[in-house]
């Protein structure tokens, strides 16, 4: 998936939100959590504070056109930006957060091989890794310690957002601009394939 001409340094997320539609994303306002770490979801006890999607807009499967962005989106917003994973965009995202997360996405490449060089955006406790994927695929909340995977019914925050508290970035070299979304291959598909379908354990 080529999205090597999406500008990547709109700072407000209504910007961002129509530079990734524009490239044929659907998108998705996402939370923000609040000073106190609060997820603006309202559940003291989120298990993915700010990072998930809002339910109404992944529920009619983000949005393309300009003008539903701006209703989604007021120019003060203080929503993030998710791109709609599973089905609908081709997409899927491994998201790898602390604590443990580093470890098992080890412990998973060890026992499949690398993942493709591919694109990806961190914070300084998590990490999402994009990749290409045409088929449905269930949204698996911990399908091992610290890993996600984001499929159907859900979606990936992606630049700039700010998933707990401090901005998403874009990892050097593995940019829009520098590297094409890699195909989910091998034994990585597998894997994928294998996951159950059925409604999503994250964005609720
Ligand atoms: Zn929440």
């Amino acid at each position: 998936m080529d999205l090597t001409k999406i500008r990547t340094g709109c700072t407000s997320s209504l910007n961002a939100a129509l530079e990734y539609a524009k490239h044929g994303l659907r998108v998705v306002p996402t939370y923000r959590v609040s000073r106190l770490g609060q997820c603006g979801c309202g559940n003291a006890q989120c298990p993915d504070a700010g990072a998930h999607g809002h339910r109404k807009h992944l529920d009619v499967g983000g949005y393309l056109e300009p003008e539903d962005i701006k209703r989604a989106w007021k120019p003060k917003s203080r929503s993030g930006v998710g791109l709609i994973t599973g089905s609908q965009n081709h997409l899927i995202a491994i998201g790898v957060k602390s604590p443990g997360g580093m470890k098992s996405l080890s412990d998973l490449m060890r026992k499949h091989g690398a993942l493709p060089w591919t694109v990806q955006c961190a914070t300084y406790d998590r990490r999402y890794i994009l990749l290409e994927y045409g088929s449905c695929i269930a949204t698996t909340a911990q399908y091992i310690p610290g890993i996600d995977i984001l499929g159907d019914g859900a979606c990936v925050p992606v630049p700039p957002s700010r998933p707990d508290g401090s901005v998403l970035r874009w990892v050097t070299y593995h940019t829009p601009g520098a590297v094409y979304v890699a195909s989910a291959t091998g034994a990585w598909e597998t894997i994928f394939k294998l996951l159950p379908l059925g409604p999503g354990g994250l964005s609720k």
